[in-house]
């Protein structure tokens, strides 16, 4: 007999919050983490468990007003290790959650490898286990013999060694008095019915001096190991196509043929076309903007953008390296591998992005496989809670074909009613969450019993 109840690869944000849940259910839990044993990543620093490989925080939180701040409440809620380390180690940083580093990943280090019920073995996977059950949770760096399994498992172009992220506008702050609706050349695709796109025009003017903003703005570089990336090739920064010449991007993804504006009855001189990027329709995804000009400069810049003048951005843009499958395709509701139940999926690799919303897949995904080693089944967190909008995003929300990482945000959350006003509304999304996770737990507990 098996030494263990459940195999969970890798011990970082999620990894580690899945075996604390697993382990706190009853369950022995075999944890392989390849550092200190035969790897690491080349952003890793340490061997602890849990390490943040770059900023010192888990951002925002105010549980009242912020979706992240909402996820850090929804977890101490569940128990979640990850967040019980964080506060013990917390560090003054306004209304934000910022730790000591060092104390907090050799809290979550101790707390695991005490647990009697987890063995935390130093070992790097190679291959995805043929059978279960199993949790993937090796991150955006996953080693390189497990990533080719992965992709054999999960087919070509499923998963993605990098991110080229276009940034995500929220439907209602775009001015549809400027923009207006149509696919070009109102083709019908075969769900769609000519009108697809948010078509943001641009004159001559606009347009030339929008592409000296990208020409000058400042970017952010490249880290040593990720400069041999080969995004070049499918997915080019925005700012590169602009450094090619004037008229690149007005041939490329900011040409206006075949889109009549309404308002002049021509097409316009460029155009930034924008496409639904979730079910809810409340997001949509500025088409080719991948970029890496810094944050601040692409909120300047693309608010110049005729229609976007008051955009707020789900999420800007970026290219990382980032290893991620195509989850909304590839995963059930559950988080497991539809080709192979035994596996599931958890933290960064699920396209999920940031420390906590890892952590929170992670949590999410331990409970899932707890339920089923009892026998039981336990349905998803409400859409109407920040885990349940992150993790319904991820199985089936978001657009697969257009699928980049994503932090959570209000914009996963099904909206609110037309009649609640805009300064009530992230209260409004955060006491309706208060109310929908509280019933949900009943359930969990239930399960859990
Ligand atoms: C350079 C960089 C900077 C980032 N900065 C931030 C930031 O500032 N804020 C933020 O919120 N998020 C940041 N992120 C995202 C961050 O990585 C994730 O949010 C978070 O760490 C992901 O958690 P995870 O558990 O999915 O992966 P990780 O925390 O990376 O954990 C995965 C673990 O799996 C192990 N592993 C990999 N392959 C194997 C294998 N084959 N066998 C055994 N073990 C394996 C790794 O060693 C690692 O410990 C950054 C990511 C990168 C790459």
């Amino acid at each position: 007999m098996a030494d263990h109840d459940i195999h969970i690869i890798g011990g970082g944000l999620a990894g580690s919050e899945a075996a604390w849940q697993l382990a706190e259910a009853g369950f022995r839990v075999r944890l392989s983490e390849m550092r200190g044993g035969a790897g690491t990543t080349p952003a890793h620093q340490g061997d602890a468990l849990a390490e943040m490989v770059c900023s010192n925080s888990f951002r925002s939180d105010d549980g009242d007003s912020n979706a992240v701040g909402l996820l850090h409440r929804e977890m101490r809620a569940l128990g979640s290790l990850i967040m019980r380390q964080a506060d013990a180690t917390k560090l003054p940083a306004g209304s934000a959650l910022a730790v000591d580093r060092d104390l907090f990943a050799g809290g979550v280090t101790r707390a695991l490898s005490e647990h009697p019920n987890v063995s935390v073995v130093r070992e790097r996977i190679d291959a995805l286990p043929s059978a279960g059950p199993v949790i993937v949770a090796t991150g955006p760096l996953t080693a390189e013999g497990l990533a080719a399994s992965i992709g054999a498992a999960t087919g070509k172009d499923s998963l993605a060694f990098f991110d080229a992220i276009a940034p995500i506008v929220y439907r209602d702050t775009i001015d549809m008095d400027v923009a207006w609706m149509a696919s070009r050349w109102d083709k019908v695709g075969p769900i769609g019915d000519g009108k697809d796109y948010i078509n943001c025009p641009l004159d001559k003017d606009q347009y030339y001096a929008f592409v000296q903003g990208l020409v000058d703005g400042e970017k952010t570089g490249f880290k040593e190991w990720e400069t041999d990336t080969p995004y070049f090739e499918g997915c080019m920064p925005i700012e590169v196509m602009a450094e090619r010449g004037p008229d690149t991007l007005r041939f490329g993804p900011m040409k206006g043929v075949g889109l009549d504006n309404p308002r002049t009855g021509r097409w316009p001189w460029a155009v930034v076309q924008l496409r639904q990027d979730n079910a809810l329709g409340t997001l949509w995804n500025m088409v080719g903007f991948q970029t890496k000009l810094k944050h601040a400069e692409q909120v300047r810049l693309f608010r110049t953008i005729p229609g976007l003048e008051k955009a707020e951005f789900a999420r800007l843009g970026g290219l990382h390296r980032n290893s991620f499958i195509r989850s909304p395709e590839l995963l059930d509701g559950q988080l497991r591998l539809k080709t192979a139940p035994h596996i599931r999926f958890a933290g960064q690799i699920t396209g999920c992005e940031g420390y906590v919303e890892s952590a929170a897949i992670g949590l999410i995904a331990a409970r899932f496989a707890a339920a089923e080693l009892a026998g039981r089944s336990l349905p998803p967190p409400p859409s109407e809670t920040a885990l349940g909008a992150l993790l319904g995003h991820i199985t089936g929300g978001a657009d697969a074909a257009s699928y980049q990482p994503m932090n959570v945000n209000f914009g996963l959350f099904p909206p609110l009613p037309d009649d609640v006003r805009k300064k009530d509304r992230k209260l409004g999304y955060t006491r309706r969450a208060g109310g929908a996770l509280a019933e949900w737990m009943k359930l969990a507990d239930g399960v859990a019993a």
